[in-house]
């Protein structure tokens, strides 16, 4: 800049003194001026032609203040321009990746309008890209549960909720898991997957094991009458009385486990038919209740209930009869003599809930999670001990799965737990539609 400067003032005086000599000093140091002031005007506009036009106009010669500006700006344009063209080519490798995904990937805009697909749309939903773009997806895809799935998504950017499963409607073998996440304001993406082979793997094994249970039960029977004919024989040598005790005792253990086995089996069966009767929760209640009062006798716990009579739901009595008396029992089971053991039946803020409190072993932080496994347990002789199948948290999730509710688990080793069943509120709600109707 200093430079610049000390080259005008260089130039102005000499003007002035050209124009001393010629008697018009002062004129010869304006005209110095005008001709910087021009020069100058016409270097940035050559500046400006670069900027706007690069590749049309060369970088103009230019030395001292300008050619810095130059310099800066060219450097900062190629960053740019390196920085355009790595965008590009990730954009490029992302548009790939998603291609090459085996699930159908659709994007849609805020009126359902598709805005692009990827390859396997085609193959799994039917939808090509580019010759369905700006086609309303729900014209392609017709399932009411998908509809309501990109219903609830909400104008919020949020993580993908649990997807909906349909069965194909152009080829029933084949069965289509959707999942919708909404990733900018105005784009949503269906992410679509076949999951054909993963359910018949599943219904194998279903079926696997509903065979070997249906299998076992009969030839259990024989076994059960037998041993107990044989326990009963008055003329029995005294060293059998033990084995077939034992023998008895294993055979009931074996018959609980094959029946709840079966029962799983048969909740699993009827997964698509939503159970939809009034259930009268205080009835179950006290039905469960009188069939283990000689268990909670004999261990002299305390029984609390807090019952809201009036709350009622709807969904299957037997089921639910079963997963609360598993409650119950396991409440009674895992709480050492004289324990206090806690039932409520209430409406909390997210839905009516069914809970069952006790002060028992409790249970480590570790194995939560796990214990709606199928035969997860903490401590398996003291499950056996207590006549458990380590199946009772399976069928209780189970059950409450077919009623849209869920369980929620909270203990603490040594202290207790608790066992929450939370019924959403449109759940409870049916029965006044229902009763309604
Ligand atoms: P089980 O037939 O063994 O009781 P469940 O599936 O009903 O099988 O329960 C799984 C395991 O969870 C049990 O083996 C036990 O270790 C633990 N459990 C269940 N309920 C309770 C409870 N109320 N207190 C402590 N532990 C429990």
């Amino acid at each position: 800049m200093k430079h610049d400067i000390w080259k005008f003032i260089a130039i102005i005086l000499a003007a002035g003194l050209i124009g001393f000599m010629l008697g018009q000093a002062l004129l010869g140091m304006l005209l110095a001026c005008f001709a910087i002031i021009a020069w100058q005007i016409y270097r940035i506009n050559l500046l400006f032609e670069w900027i706007e036009n690069p590749r049309g106009n060369p970088m103009p010669e230019v030395s001292g203040q300008l050619y810095n500006l130059y310099r800066i700006i060219s450097r900062n344009r190629n960053k740019n321009l390196k920085r355009k063209r790595q965008l590009s080519t990730y954009l490029s490798q992302f548009r790939k990746a998603v291609s090459a995904m085996p699930d159908a990937i659709v994007l849609i805009d805020d009126n359902g309008k598709i805005e692009w697909a990827n390859k396997n749309a085609d193959k799994v939903l039917g939808i090509r890209w580019p010759e369905d773009s700006n086609v309303r997806f729900s014209d392609l895809i017709r399932y009411p549960e998908v509809d309501q799935l990109l219903r609830q998504t909400t104008s919020k950017v949020e993580p993908a909720k649990p997807g909906v499963i349909v069965t194909s409607i152009s080829n029933s073998d084949a069965t289509i898991n959707f999942k919708c996440v909404r990733y900018t304001n105005k784009t949503r993406m269906v992410i679509a997957r076949d999951v054909s082979r993963l359910v018949q793997i599943n219904q194998m094994h279903s079926d696997f094991v509903a065979n070997v249970s249906h299998e076992l039960k009969t030839p259990l029977t024989v076994l059960k009458g037998y041993v107990e004919i044989l326990r009963d024989n008055a003329e029995l040598p005294d060293k059998f009385t033990r084995p077939l005790s034992q023998m008895q005792l294993q055979t009931v253990r074996m018959e609980l486990i094959v029946g709840d086995l079966l029962y799983l089996a048969r909740l699993e069966d009827s997964d698509s038919i939503k159970p939809h009767e009034p259930v009268n929760v205080t009835s179950v209640v006290s039905t469960i209740v009188e069939a283990v009062g000689p268990l909670i006798e004999e261990k002299h716990h305390k029984l609390e209930l807090d019952i809201d009579h009036s709350l009622e739901l709807v969904g299957s009595q037997t089921e639910l009869h079963s997963a609360f008396s598993n409650l119950i029992t396991n409440a009674i089971n895992y709480t050492p003599e004289n324990g206090v053991i806690n039932i409520k039946w209430y409406n909390g803020p997210d839905g009516a809930i069914f809970s069952v409190k006790d002060n028992g072993l409790g249970i480590a932080p570790q194995h939560i999670n796990r214990l709606t496994q199928r035969f997860y347990r903490v401590d398996a002789d003291r499950s056996r001990d207590g006549g458990g199948t380590g199946l009772g948290l399976a069928i209780v999730k189970h059950v409450l799965q077919r009623h849209m509710a869920e369980l929620k688990i909270s203990s603490e080793e040594g202290e207790g737990s608790s066992f929450a069943c939370i019924f959403p509120a449109a759940e409870s709600d049916q029965l006044n539609t229902l009763e309604q109707g």
